[in-house]
């Protein structure tokens, strides 16, 4: 049996006849850019996550870039954020002339560590960008206090999140902007690049809407100097596509996950359950001290896995400038050397299922002997 870590085929022959249509309107009606469609969407996922307001954008690094500029950091600033995400959520802080400053994260989630925020607080801090990481969202209460006892801005990193709520409130909600990238494999994915921004501030939704089209107030009259970058209308199509089948979709996950952790909660670290709310899981990561050998059996059994991430980012060449070294954020490097993400997605079968925790029980059992 061959077990991919994602199946988009799968996905996209469940909804053929959907996308298809969709991809089929568009084309008809040659509306490529900003096409009715893209409106739809921002409004359908507006709802979906409980926002005022969502803005579609290319993808999601450029979401997080009009974000900051959005929020009005300049050159000098300072960013506080956490070393174990995507090279994206750092990129448009350098790209900005801003400062990412790295704290460490919390041992089970990998999201950043509430506790350790404040001690990274300087005169020039500015912002933070949150990442709730494999959908499991960061610890909102205590991070809050420090947004308002410092006043700063905060911008959250739905992009692994599609769905996660804390305390009954969803995820990019709790920031002024919260940023989902629509990647191809992410919970929501498009066929190519895209991503959505949500706020509940009316200021910066209009500022976002200049950010990504031209500084444009109508078609040839420009507000201030910004760029180009629009989401596709073809995009927009297929993702509205997608959308009455999201919460299905999140709930399947759901379901696997917590089958895996049933199954798994013996011989591997199981993601901490969380509590306060809903995670949606764009990853199932299970930690062991045994990771490389347990890649290694899954592979030679046709089970796809990954590490996300294998390095954190302050050991990475791009952010040497940072000056940080190994040893510098303990949590995030063990963190990075024991995960192992296991395939998940909506169409996995039940007989998958039990094929990829047959091999895991199996493996501990050899390890075991030896
Ligand atoms: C996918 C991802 C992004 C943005 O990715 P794009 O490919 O630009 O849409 C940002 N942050 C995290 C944590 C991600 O996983």
């Amino acid at each position: 049996m061959q077990i991919p870590l994602v199946d988009l085929r799968a996905n996209y022959l469940s909804i053929k006849k959907d996308i298809d249509q969709a991809i089929q309107k568009n084309i008809a009606n040659q509306a490529f850019i900003m096409g009715s469609e893209v409106a739809e969407f921002e409004e359908v996922f507006a709802n979906f996550n409980e926002s005022k307001f969502a803005i579609s954008v290319a993808n999601g690094t450029e979401g997080i870039h009009l974000a900051l500029q959005a929020i009005d950091i300049k050159a000098g600033d300072e960013i506080i954020t956490c070393p174990t995400t995507f090279i994206a959520t750092i990129e448009p802080i350098f790209y900005l002339g801003a400062k990412a400053i790295f704290v460490d994260c919390e041992g089970k989630t990998g999201n950043i560590d509430a506790k350790k925020i404040e001690k990274a607080i300087t005169k020039k801090t500015k912002a933070i960008i949150l990442v709730h990481l494999n959908g499991h969202p960061c610890e909102m209460n205590p991070i809050m206090k420090i947004v308002y006892k410092y006043k700063l801005k905060l911008i959250e990193d739905c992009s692994h999140a599609h769905g996660s709520s804390y305390n009954g409130k969803k995820v990019g909600n709790f920031g002024d902007i919260g940023v989902f990238s629509l990647f191809p494999a992410k919970i929501l994915g498009a066929y190519g690049d895209a991503g959505i921004m949500v706020t509940n501030d009316m200021k910066l939704m209009e500022s976002l809407k200049l950010l990504r089209d031209h500084g444009r107030l109508s078609k040839y009259e420009h507000k201030i100097i910004c760029y180009n970058c629009r989401l596709d209308t073809l995009q927009a199509a297929i993702l509205l596509a997608k959308m009455p089948h999201l919460k299905k979709w999140i709930k399947r996950r759901k379901d696997i996950s917590s089958y895996y952790s049933k199954h798994l909660n013996s011989c591997v670290s199981i993601p901490p359950q969380f509590q306060i709310g809903e995670q949606a899981f764009y990853m199932y990561v299970i930690r062991t001290p045994n990771r490389d050998g347990l890649k290694e059996y899954l592979a030679k059994k046709g089970i796809s896995t990954v590490i996300h991430y294998p390095t954190p980012l302050h050991l990475q060449p791009a952010c040497k400038m940072l000056g940080y070294k190994k040893g510098s954020f303990p949590n995030a490097e063990r963190y990075s050397d024991t995960i192992l993400s296991l395939p998940l997605y909506p169409e996995l079968k039940n007989e998958q299922l039990d094929f990829v925790i047959d091999a895991i029980k199996k493996f501990f059992a050899l390890s075991d002997k030896l």
